[in-house]
């Protein structure tokens, strides 16, 4: 499954859909402190954004800030029109209590969809904006033509940000879902009855050959970095079995991004009235 391509596909579609959105569209990404991966990842996501037509709005406050003074930027972008989407990079440094700055966002310019009333939407089976690593991997399922639909689906981890919310994709999608994790007895059995299997632990190779199905779909989001190189959480013989795999790097990665973009539109749909969010 290339993921690179499909992410170009959805990118192409946010930036037709950016030039016919009447009113602003403008993502505020706020960055705490100077952590390298986190400055790379909001620099592509700022650059993301901008390709498609999507004004990039940056606050990059001192690590030092107050909770209170986070809160009072949030506070801000929430009250700013140009503002429709706002994204703060975690992890947030110690003692900022990240779940209280994510309950300070708007949740309908919430575009990674970590809000709780957007968690709890979705765990009403009511997708609103959902987090973008697992939208990603509903985007190249749909794509991929992989029926979900009585399938039985597998995922292997459940953080918050992307095994639950995939877990509960598809069961949005009426797949029989499993969630798995490290607690979770005889692994390779439960994922030998998968038709599609999400492997979202962030251990290199742990998903090997004999633990899938043949022709299952195989989702691998894992980013192990390995004597220099990135690998994802499953074995490459995987390819020999499976009947769709996603290449690590190329595979969802890329899809994460593309998705931010597409929540970002629709958050801007959301405040200008053209999308309902079930809030309002
Ligand atoms: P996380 O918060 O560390 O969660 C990992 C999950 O894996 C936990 O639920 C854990 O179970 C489970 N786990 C650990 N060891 C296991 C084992 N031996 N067997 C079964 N389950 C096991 O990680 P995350 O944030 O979800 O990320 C997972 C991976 O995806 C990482 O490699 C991360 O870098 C990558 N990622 C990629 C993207 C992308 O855009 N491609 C985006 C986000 C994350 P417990 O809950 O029981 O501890």
């Amino acid at each position: 499954m290339d993921g690179r391509a499909l992410a170009e596909r959805v990118r192409a579609r946010v930036a037709e859909e950016v030039a016919a959105h009447e009113g602003p569209i403008g993502l505020a990404t706020v960055l705490v402190g100077s952590d390298p991966a986190s400055a790379i990842y909001v620099r592509r996501k700022r650059e993301a954004c901008e390709a498609a037509g999507i004004e990039s709005i940056h606050h990059e406050p001192d690590a030092s800030i107050s909770e209170d003074d986070l809160l009072g930027l949030v506070a801000e972008l929430n009250g700013d029109e140009r503002v429709t989407g706002i994204l703060v990079q975690l992890p947030l440094p110690e003692p900022i209590d990240e779940n209280r700055v994510i309950r300070a966002i708007d949740p309908v310019k919430d575009v990674d969809g970590f809000h709780p009333v957007n968690a709890g939407f979705l765990l009403q089976g009511r997708p609103t904006l959902t987090p973008a690593t697992p939208s990603g991997i509903m985007e190249l399922l749909h794509a991929y033509e992989v029926s979900l639909a009585g399938a039985n689906a597998v995922v292997v981890g459940r953080s918050n940000i992307v095994g639950k919310p995939a877990a509960l994709l598809l069961l949005a999608e009426h797949a029989t879902v499993t969630l798995a994790h490290s607690r979770t007895r005889d692994l390779a059995e439960v994922v030998r009855r998968a038709d599609v299997v999400v492997a979202a632990v962030g251990r290199a190779g742990m998903l090997t050959a004999d633990m899938v199905k043949p022709g299952a779909a195989v989702i691998d989001v894992g980013i192990n970095r390995i004597d220099g190189t990135v690998v994802g959480d499953v074995a490459p013989e995987v390819a020999d079995v499976a009947g769709h795999l996603t290449p690590v790097p190329g595979g969802v990665g890329p899809m994460t991004i593309a998705m931010l973009l597409a929540n970002t539109v629709t958050a801007a749909h959301y405040q200008a009235r053209s999308l309902a969010h079930p809030l309002a």
